[in-house]
Protein backbone atom coordinates (compact mmCIF):
# COMPACT_ATOMS: atom_id res chain seq x y z
CA UNK A 1 0.00 0.00 0.00
CA UNK A 2 1.65 3.74 -0.69
CA UNK A 3 0.68 6.84 0.13
CA UNK A 4 -3.20 7.54 0.07
CA UNK A 5 -4.85 10.71 -1.20
CA UNK A 6 -8.00 10.65 -1.97
CA UNK A 7 -8.34 6.92 -2.20
CA UNK A 8 -5.42 6.92 -4.87
CA UNK A 9 -2.15 4.56 -4.94
CA UNK A 10 0.58 7.15 -5.08
CA UNK A 11 4.28 6.64 -5.19
CA UNK A 12 4.53 3.09 -3.70
CA UNK A 13 7.47 3.70 -1.44
CA UNK A 14 6.58 3.06 2.68
CA UNK A 15 8.11 2.82 5.74
CA UNK A 16 6.10 -0.24 7.81
CA UNK A 17 7.10 0.23 11.45
CA UNK A 18 6.23 -2.87 13.58
CA UNK A 19 5.55 -2.41 16.78
CA UNK A 20 5.19 -6.13 17.89
CA UNK A 21 9.09 -6.01 16.92
CA UNK A 22 9.31 -3.27 19.22
CA UNK A 23 8.10 -5.39 21.85
CA UNK A 24 10.19 -8.31 20.88
CA UNK A 25 13.31 -6.26 21.40
CA UNK A 26 12.30 -4.18 24.89
CA UNK A 27 11.48 -8.30 26.09
CA UNK A 28 15.17 -8.78 24.71
CA UNK A 29 16.23 -5.90 26.44
CA UNK A 30 14.38 -7.07 30.12
CA UNK A 31 15.74 -10.45 29.78
CA UNK A 32 19.51 -9.31 29.43
CA UNK A 33 19.36 -6.66 32.33
CA UNK A 34 16.66 -7.82 34.40
CA UNK A 35 17.98 -6.23 37.44
CA UNK A 36 17.43 -2.70 35.29
CA UNK A 37 14.97 -0.29 34.69
CA UNK A 38 14.94 0.44 31.37
CA UNK A 39 15.07 3.84 29.46
CA UNK A 40 14.08 3.68 25.93
CA UNK A 41 16.11 5.95 24.05
CA UNK A 42 13.55 7.21 21.42
CA UNK A 43 15.65 10.65 20.17
CA UNK A 44 15.53 11.44 16.42
CA UNK A 45 11.80 10.46 16.07
CA UNK A 46 12.86 7.39 17.80
CA UNK A 47 15.72 6.68 15.35
CA UNK A 48 13.22 7.64 12.56
CA UNK A 49 10.38 5.32 13.67
CA UNK A 50 8.08 8.27 15.04
CA UNK A 51 7.17 8.59 18.27
CA UNK A 52 3.76 7.71 17.37
CA UNK A 53 5.23 4.19 16.70
CA UNK A 54 7.38 4.39 19.91
CA UNK A 55 4.67 5.08 22.56
CA UNK A 56 3.12 2.26 21.58
CA UNK A 57 5.27 -0.43 21.29
CA UNK A 58 7.49 0.25 23.71
CA UNK A 59 4.21 1.07 26.23
CA UNK A 60 5.78 -1.40 28.80
CA UNK A 61 8.93 0.62 29.10
CA UNK A 62 10.09 2.21 32.45
CA UNK A 63 11.04 5.53 31.03
CA UNK A 64 11.49 7.42 27.49
CA UNK A 65 14.54 9.08 27.23
CA UNK A 66 14.62 11.95 24.76
CA UNK A 67 16.37 15.86 23.30
CA UNK A 68 13.60 18.08 23.09
CA UNK A 69 11.31 19.21 25.34
CA UNK A 70 8.38 19.89 22.88
CA UNK A 71 8.51 16.10 22.82
CA UNK A 72 7.84 15.74 26.28
CA UNK A 73 5.17 18.24 26.58
CA UNK A 74 3.87 15.33 23.48
CA UNK A 75 4.20 12.53 25.68
CA UNK A 76 2.53 14.20 28.26
CA UNK A 77 -0.66 14.94 25.78
CA UNK A 78 -0.36 11.31 25.06
CA UNK A 79 -0.94 10.67 28.41
CA UNK A 80 2.36 9.04 28.99
CA UNK A 81 2.57 9.18 32.97
CA UNK A 82 6.13 7.50 33.64
CA UNK A 83 8.99 8.52 33.48
CA UNK A 84 10.94 11.05 30.80
CA UNK A 85 14.52 11.86 30.79
CA UNK A 86 15.71 14.90 29.36
CA UNK A 87 19.32 13.46 27.90
CA UNK A 88 20.87 16.76 27.79
CA UNK A 89 19.13 18.74 30.26
CA UNK A 90 18.34 22.05 30.05
CA UNK A 91 19.66 23.71 26.80
CA UNK A 92 17.96 27.15 28.40
CA UNK A 93 17.40 28.19 31.80
CA UNK A 94 13.59 29.29 30.76
CA UNK A 95 12.76 25.65 30.27
CA UNK A 96 12.96 24.93 34.28
CA UNK A 97 9.49 26.11 35.10
CA UNK A 98 7.87 23.44 32.19
CA UNK A 99 10.33 20.40 33.29
CA UNK A 100 8.94 20.44 36.11
CA UNK A 101 5.37 20.80 35.41
CA UNK A 102 6.03 17.97 33.51
CA UNK A 103 7.98 15.86 35.80
CA UNK A 104 10.93 15.90 33.76
CA UNK A 105 14.26 13.85 34.92
CA UNK A 106 16.97 16.09 34.11
CA UNK A 107 20.45 15.31 32.78
CA UNK A 108 22.94 17.58 34.39
CA UNK A 109 25.92 17.77 32.76
CA UNK A 110 27.86 21.63 33.16
CA UNK A 111 28.30 24.21 35.63
CA UNK A 112 25.66 26.33 33.91
CA UNK A 113 22.75 23.85 34.59
CA UNK A 114 23.74 23.71 38.08
CA UNK A 115 23.79 27.44 38.36
CA UNK A 116 20.03 27.47 36.94
CA UNK A 117 19.34 24.71 39.22
CA UNK A 118 20.44 26.44 42.14
CA UNK A 119 18.58 29.87 41.30
CA UNK A 120 15.10 27.63 41.54
CA UNK A 121 13.21 27.21 44.29
CA UNK A 122 12.55 23.29 44.30
CA UNK A 123 9.40 22.16 45.66
CA UNK A 124 10.25 19.49 47.98
CA UNK A 125 6.95 17.76 47.42
CA UNK A 126 7.57 17.35 43.55
CA UNK A 127 11.02 16.85 43.58
CA UNK A 128 13.21 16.99 40.40
CA UNK A 129 15.62 13.57 39.40
CA UNK A 130 18.58 14.58 38.60
CA UNK A 131 21.16 12.34 36.47
CA UNK A 132 24.68 13.94 36.87
CA UNK A 133 26.63 13.48 34.71
CA UNK A 134 30.58 12.05 34.64
CA UNK A 135 32.93 12.63 31.67
CA UNK A 136 34.39 9.14 32.13
CA UNK A 137 36.60 9.71 29.07
CA UNK A 138 34.23 9.96 26.20
CA UNK A 139 35.22 13.75 26.69
CA UNK A 140 31.54 14.90 25.17
CA UNK A 141 29.82 16.02 27.99
CA UNK A 142 30.03 15.71 31.93
CA UNK A 143 31.76 16.43 34.63
CA UNK A 144 35.43 15.41 35.16
CA UNK A 145 35.71 13.13 38.22
CA UNK A 146 37.65 15.44 40.22
CA UNK A 147 34.84 18.19 40.20
CA UNK A 148 32.30 15.55 40.31
CA UNK A 149 31.59 15.13 44.10
CA UNK A 150 31.44 18.77 44.87
CA UNK A 151 28.94 19.23 42.37
CA UNK A 152 26.59 16.39 43.40
CA UNK A 153 27.13 17.36 47.27
CA UNK A 154 25.79 21.30 45.81
CA UNK A 155 22.80 20.12 44.57
CA UNK A 156 21.14 17.31 46.72
CA UNK A 157 22.22 19.66 49.84
CA UNK A 158 19.34 22.12 48.21
CA UNK A 159 17.01 19.50 48.15
CA UNK A 160 17.44 17.49 44.38
CA UNK A 161 17.23 13.67 43.88
CA UNK A 162 20.58 12.73 42.94
CA UNK A 163 21.25 9.85 40.66
CA UNK A 164 24.69 9.21 38.73
CA UNK A 165 25.30 8.70 35.15
CA UNK A 166 28.20 8.13 32.33
CA UNK A 167 28.22 7.05 28.25
CA UNK A 168 30.26 4.80 27.13
CA UNK A 169 32.89 6.02 24.03
CA UNK A 170 33.99 2.07 23.27
CA UNK A 171 31.59 -0.44 24.42
CA UNK A 172 31.27 -1.42 21.15
CA UNK A 173 34.37 -2.70 20.56
CA UNK A 174 33.60 -6.14 20.67
CA UNK A 175 37.09 -8.08 20.01
CA UNK A 176 38.69 -5.34 22.76
CA UNK A 177 37.80 -6.75 26.00
CA UNK A 178 38.47 -3.92 28.06
CA UNK A 179 36.72 -1.65 26.01
CA UNK A 180 34.27 -0.44 29.12
CA UNK A 181 36.93 -1.12 32.08
CA UNK A 182 38.50 2.12 32.70
CA UNK A 183 35.46 3.91 32.36
CA UNK A 184 33.78 1.68 34.29
CA UNK A 185 36.35 2.14 37.20
CA UNK A 186 36.79 5.71 37.28
CA UNK A 187 32.97 5.86 37.08
CA UNK A 188 32.66 3.53 40.50
CA UNK A 189 35.59 5.12 42.29
CA UNK A 190 34.37 8.63 41.86
CA UNK A 191 30.56 7.77 43.08
CA UNK A 192 31.63 5.46 46.10
CA UNK A 193 29.61 6.06 49.38
CA UNK A 194 27.28 8.49 47.37
CA UNK A 195 23.60 7.94 47.67
CA UNK A 196 21.89 7.56 44.49
CA UNK A 197 20.82 5.21 41.27
CA UNK A 198 23.00 4.54 38.34
CA UNK A 199 22.70 4.72 34.65
CA UNK A 200 25.09 3.84 32.53
CA UNK A 201 24.62 0.98 29.58
CA UNK A 202 23.55 1.68 25.91
CA UNK A 203 22.43 -0.75 23.57
CA UNK A 204 26.69 -2.05 23.20
CA UNK A 205 27.35 -2.36 26.80
CA UNK A 206 23.93 -4.29 27.47
CA UNK A 207 24.77 -6.86 24.70
CA UNK A 208 28.16 -7.39 25.60
CA UNK A 209 29.38 -5.79 29.21
CA UNK A 210 26.80 -7.07 31.43
CA UNK A 211 28.97 -6.11 33.97
CA UNK A 212 28.05 -2.56 33.55
CA UNK A 213 24.72 -2.32 33.33
CA UNK A 214 23.62 -0.35 36.53
CA UNK A 215 20.33 0.43 38.27
CA UNK A 216 18.88 2.35 34.78
CA UNK A 217 19.84 1.24 31.45
CA UNK A 218 19.32 3.18 28.66
CA UNK A 219 18.74 1.22 24.99
CA UNK A 220 18.60 3.19 21.74
CA UNK A 221 19.65 0.86 18.75
CA UNK A 222 18.66 -2.07 20.04
CA UNK A 223 15.41 -1.45 20.54
CA UNK A 224 15.06 -0.66 17.09
CA UNK A 225 16.80 -3.89 15.82
CA UNK A 226 20.41 -2.72 14.42
CA UNK A 227 23.59 -2.90 15.43
CA UNK A 228 25.63 -0.81 17.52
CA UNK A 229 28.55 -1.49 16.09
CA UNK A 230 26.86 -0.96 12.42
CA UNK A 231 27.57 -4.43 11.51
CA UNK A 232 24.79 -7.57 11.12
CA UNK A 233 27.23 -10.05 11.88
CA UNK A 234 27.63 -8.46 15.51
CA UNK A 235 23.84 -8.94 16.26
CA UNK A 236 22.88 -12.01 13.83
CA UNK A 237 22.38 -13.87 17.06
CA UNK A 238 21.42 -11.34 19.62
CA UNK A 239 17.56 -12.28 19.04
CA UNK A 240 16.59 -8.49 17.85
CA UNK A 241 14.24 -7.70 15.20
CA UNK A 242 14.01 -5.08 12.76
CA UNK A 243 11.35 -2.34 13.62
CA UNK A 244 11.27 -0.51 10.36
CA UNK A 245 11.00 -2.13 6.91
CA UNK A 246 11.49 0.48 4.08
CA UNK A 247 9.40 -0.87 0.86
CA UNK A 248 9.06 0.40 -2.54
CA UNK A 249 7.98 -1.11 -5.70
CA UNK A 250 9.72 -1.65 -9.43
CA UNK A 251 8.16 1.25 -11.24
CA UNK A 252 9.97 0.61 -15.01
CA UNK A 253 12.17 -2.36 -16.38
CA UNK A 254 14.91 -1.56 -18.86
CA UNK A 255 16.77 -4.03 -21.26
CA UNK A 256 20.39 -3.06 -21.89
CA UNK A 257 22.67 -4.42 -24.30
CA UNK A 258 26.04 -5.37 -23.41
CA UNK A 259 27.87 -2.22 -22.58
CA UNK A 260 25.53 0.18 -22.28
CA UNK A 261 25.78 2.26 -18.70
CA UNK A 262 23.41 3.14 -16.28
CA UNK A 263 22.52 6.37 -14.81
CA UNK A 264 24.43 8.90 -13.65
CA UNK A 265 28.07 9.38 -14.44
CA UNK A 266 27.27 5.67 -16.25
CA UNK A 267 28.78 4.13 -13.10
CA UNK A 268 27.80 0.89 -14.22
CA UNK A 269 28.43 -0.74 -17.21
CA UNK A 270 26.35 -4.14 -18.24
CA UNK A 271 28.57 -6.72 -19.06
CA UNK A 272 26.24 -8.85 -21.15
CA UNK A 273 22.59 -8.20 -22.47
CA UNK A 274 20.19 -7.50 -19.36
CA UNK A 275 17.44 -6.25 -17.90
CA UNK A 276 17.45 -3.41 -14.92
CA UNK A 277 14.57 -2.91 -12.46
CA UNK A 278 14.17 0.59 -11.80
CA UNK A 279 13.14 1.51 -8.11
CA UNK A 280 11.16 4.65 -6.88
CA UNK A 281 13.17 4.70 -3.63
CA UNK A 282 16.23 7.53 -4.05
CA UNK A 283 18.44 9.53 -1.64
CA UNK A 284 15.68 12.19 -0.93
CA UNK A 285 13.49 9.68 0.82
CA UNK A 286 16.75 8.63 2.86
CA UNK A 287 18.59 6.20 0.94
CA UNK A 288 22.44 6.84 0.95
CA UNK A 289 23.65 7.72 -2.57
CA UNK A 290 27.06 6.74 -1.51
CA UNK A 291 25.77 2.73 -1.40
CA UNK A 292 28.33 1.09 -3.89
CA UNK A 293 27.16 -1.42 -7.11
CA UNK A 294 26.13 -4.80 -5.40
CA UNK A 295 24.38 -3.17 -2.15
CA UNK A 296 21.51 -5.94 -2.03
CA UNK A 297 17.36 -4.88 -2.57
CA UNK A 298 14.94 -7.61 -2.14
CA UNK A 299 13.04 -8.27 -4.92
CA UNK A 300 9.22 -10.80 -4.45
CA UNK A 301 10.02 -12.03 -8.02
CA UNK A 302 6.70 -13.95 -7.84
CA UNK A 303 8.39 -16.88 -6.87
CA UNK A 304 5.20 -19.53 -5.27
CA UNK A 305 7.32 -19.94 -2.17
CA UNK A 306 7.57 -16.71 -1.47
CA UNK A 307 11.15 -16.26 -0.75
CA UNK A 308 11.95 -13.29 -3.36
CA UNK A 309 15.33 -12.39 -4.42
CA UNK A 310 18.01 -10.81 -3.38
CA UNK A 311 19.40 -8.11 -6.52
CA UNK A 312 22.33 -5.83 -6.36
CA UNK A 313 22.15 -2.18 -6.67
CA UNK A 314 23.80 -1.42 -10.07
CA UNK A 315 24.76 2.51 -10.82
CA UNK A 316 24.64 5.77 -8.82
CA UNK A 317 21.61 6.22 -6.80
CA UNK A 318 19.49 9.38 -7.76
CA UNK A 319 17.26 11.72 -6.28
CA UNK A 320 14.17 9.55 -6.36
CA UNK A 321 15.38 6.35 -7.90
CA UNK A 322 17.65 3.84 -7.65
CA UNK A 323 18.25 0.95 -10.18
CA UNK A 324 18.98 -3.15 -9.74
CA UNK A 325 20.50 -5.84 -11.87
CA UNK A 326 17.58 -8.15 -12.28
CA UNK A 327 19.37 -11.14 -14.16
CA UNK A 328 18.69 -13.42 -11.24
CA UNK A 329 15.18 -12.45 -11.17
CA UNK A 330 13.90 -13.10 -14.43
CA UNK A 331 10.08 -13.03 -12.99
CA UNK A 332 10.59 -9.41 -11.65
CA UNK A 333 7.79 -6.64 -13.35
CA UNK A 334 6.71 -3.70 -13.04
CA UNK A 335 4.94 -3.40 -9.62
CA UNK A 336 7.26 -6.34 -8.19
CA UNK A 337 7.52 -5.37 -4.11
CA UNK A 338 10.90 -4.87 -3.10
CA UNK A 339 12.39 -4.61 0.67
CA UNK A 340 15.28 -1.91 0.30
CA UNK A 341 15.62 -2.55 4.09
CA UNK A 342 14.31 -5.03 6.99
CA UNK A 343 13.79 -8.28 7.77
CA UNK A 344 15.44 -9.72 4.65
CA UNK A 345 17.94 -7.05 4.21
CA UNK A 346 19.57 -5.85 7.62
CA UNK A 347 19.65 -1.69 7.42
CA UNK A 348 23.36 -2.32 8.60
CA UNK A 349 24.05 -4.19 5.23
CA UNK A 350 22.84 -1.45 3.44
CA UNK A 351 25.00 0.68 6.05
CA UNK A 352 27.98 -1.19 5.67
CA UNK A 353 27.67 -0.71 1.46
CA UNK A 354 27.79 3.18 2.32
CA UNK A 355 30.49 3.49 4.72
CA UNK A 356 28.40 4.09 7.45
CA UNK A 357 26.01 2.36 10.15
CA UNK A 358 22.61 1.40 10.42
CA UNK A 359 21.82 4.52 12.95
CA UNK A 360 22.52 6.99 10.64
CA UNK A 361 20.01 5.51 7.67
CA UNK A 362 17.13 4.84 10.29
CA UNK A 363 17.47 8.62 11.75
CA UNK A 364 17.57 10.11 8.37
CA UNK A 365 14.31 8.52 6.82
CA UNK A 366 12.98 11.44 4.85
CA UNK A 367 9.94 13.17 5.96
CA UNK A 368 8.21 12.41 2.37
CA UNK A 369 8.26 8.54 2.95
CA UNK A 370 5.43 7.77 4.51
CA UNK A 371 5.24 5.81 7.73
CA UNK A 372 2.84 2.72 8.61
CA UNK A 373 2.74 1.56 11.97
CA UNK A 374 1.39 -2.11 12.12
C1 LIG B 1 21.72 7.87 22.21
C2 LIG B 1 22.10 7.56 23.59
C3 LIG B 1 21.94 6.27 24.10
C4 LIG B 1 21.49 5.10 23.25
O1 LIG B 1 22.60 4.60 22.55
P1 LIG B 1 22.48 3.31 21.60
O2 LIG B 1 23.86 3.09 21.11
O3 LIG B 1 21.54 3.70 20.50
O4 LIG B 1 21.96 2.23 22.44
C5 LIG B 1 22.23 6.07 25.43
N1 LIG B 1 22.66 7.08 26.22
C6 LIG B 1 22.84 8.33 25.75
C7 LIG B 1 23.34 9.38 26.66
C8 LIG B 1 22.58 8.61 24.43
O5 LIG B 1 22.76 9.84 23.97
Amino acid sequence: MGNTANGLINRPILASIHTEAFRHNLNRVRELAPESKIWSVIKARAYGHSFDAALKGLASTDGFALLDIHDAVWLRERGWKGRILLLEGLFHENELVLTHELACDLVVHCEAQVEWLEKFKVNTHTPINVFLKMNTGMNRLGFKPDSYRTVFHRLHAIGYHMHHMTHFANADQVDHPPSVGAQLELFEETIAGLEGSTSLANSAAILWHRNALGDWVRPGIMLYGASPTGLFSDIEHAHLKPVMQLSSEIIDIQALEKGERIGYGGRYEAPEAMRIGIIACGYADGYPRQAKDGTPVWVNDGAKNGGGIICPIVGRVSMDMLTIDLRDAPNARIGSKVELWGEKVPVDTVAQMSDTIGYELICALAPRVPVQIV
